[in-house]
């Protein structure tokens, strides 16, 4: 194979359909942003949205805007946008609450649709805090529920006719590996159990078709590569199907069928509107909005190609820059398997990645010994893979994050 140059990756990026969508987003000089898929970008626009929503309709409209300005309207506004992001079908995306709190709601509703099964499926290696939740969710209802975990290759064979639900993460926050949701939606669905799906590090990244893999339950990150702004909140999924038999676990205000009867005992609103729980978070779904028309002009075909091409040149550029360096990378190189983003493995992976963030290389760190670069194909240039290596070269041949400094561990990694 030919060695790749600079020059050849600013080739790449005149010919890029999306290098005109970077120009949307603040990125500071000096700066080679590879943590999109822990936090996106902010969008230029965000500034002007946020201020009109904070000055003219919470300023001047008042209280009057829950109507006037159809705030109550945002959560299924910014959902059904989402959804067109993830091939789900009308009616069936709300924007609320966290990530967590929303796996919560939905496995609720999965072991609700499923009273007979005791079994939860999911990867030991998933996000914490999607098995914290199943645990916490199982103590909770105190019937004996078994939080079944498996390594990924183990998945289809752990369903049984015990299973409740199967609840993975799509592409693995650790590896960057990818789920076949496809097909372990289909096995769950032989096997009569319900498949969930954390879209965390998919929605905005990776082609999704919830409606075409008959996905039951899904919820997913605002603040990753929706670019919705720190704490952004996130969003749930549920099909059609399911809707009118859903029982969530939370039975709040704003999902009762008439919020302002005031009655004294819970009905469900119908459909989907029963997920939401409470008050909408207005100001931050009004930034989540911007991230998420700013994805919907890029077509999810032209992102998907140019994230494989960016994490296999990334690959490439990291073989033939830093050999004998110890990296050792763990995502698949298949790129039916790969997410959006390369995690190399290193012994002292902490430390060069705070020597990296000192010169301007912002990827992120994850326990116990790993790098982790996100590839976000809206804003990050070939030409950035190039200058981004070329400094991880220079930090691991300099031995510089042997430096004190970067040994000392912050609250957030
Ligand atoms: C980022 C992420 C979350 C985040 O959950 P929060 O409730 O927003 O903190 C959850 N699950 C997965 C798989 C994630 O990658």
């Amino acid at each position: 194979m030919m060695s790749l140059t600079r020059t050849s990756l600013e080739a790449l990026d005149r010919i890029d359909p999306l290098s005109q969508i970077r120009a949307l987003f603040e990125l500071p000089d000096g700066v080679i942003y590879m943590d999109g898929n822990s936090l996106g970008a902010r969008p230029k626009a965000v500034t002007a949205r946020v201020t009109e929503v904070v000055e003219r309709e919470w300023g001047v409209g008042l209280i009057r805007s829950w109507n006037d300005a159809a705030w109550m309207e945002m959560p299924g506004r910014v959902g059904a946008k989402i959804g067109r992001l993830i091939g789900a079908e009308a009616d069936s995306v709300m924007a609320a609450d966290s990530t967590s709190v929303n796996l919560f709601k939905m496995l609720g509703v999965a072991l609700s649709l499923r009273p007979d099964r005791n079994v939860i499926v999911s990867e030991r290696g998933n996000f914490p805090t999607d098995l914290y939740i199943a645990e916490g969710l199982a103590a909770l209802l105190a019937r004996g529920h078994e939080l079944r975990l498996v390594e990924p290759g183990a998945v289809e064979h752990a369903i049984d006719e015990r299973t409740a639900v199967v609840m993975l993460t799509h592409v693995n926050y650790h590896t960057g590996a990818m789920y076949d949701m496809a097909a372990i939606t289909a096995r769950a669905h032989a096997m009569g159990a319900l498949a969930l799906w954390d879209l965390a590090h998919s929605a905005g990244a990776v082609a999704v078709d919830l409606a075409g893999c008959a996905a039951d339950l899904a919820v997913g990150c605002g603040y990753k590569f929706l670019n919705g702004g720190p704490g952004a909140p996130a969003f749930l999924y549920v099909a059609p199907r399911h809707q009118a038999a859903a029982r969530y676990p939370l039975t709040g205000w704003l999902g009762h069928a008439a919020p302002f009867a005031f009655e004294t005992s819970y009905r469900p609103a119908p459909g989907i509107h029963r997920a939401i729980v409470g008050t909408p978070p207005v100001i931050s779904l009004a930034a989540l909005e911007v991230g998420v028309d700013i994805a919907l002009q890029a077509p999810m075909e032209a992102v998907r190609a140019k994230s494989l091409r960016q994490t296999a040149v990334f690959s490439e550029l990291v073989a033939q820059e830093c050999a004998g360096f110890d990296l050792h990378q763990i995502t698949p190189a298949d790129p039916a398997h790969r997410g959006s983003q390369i995690s190399l493995a290193h012994p002292h992976a902490y430390e060069i990645m705070q020597a990296l963030i000192a010169r301007g290389l912002i990827g992120d760190f994850r326990a116990p010994d790993v790098l982790r670069f996100g590839v976000t194909p809206l804003y990050l240039r070939f030409a950035d893979l190039w200058d981004g290596v070329q400094i991880l070269k220079s930090v691991l041949q300099t031995q510089e994050w042997r430096d004190p400094r970067f040994a000392v561990r912050r609250r957030v990694t």
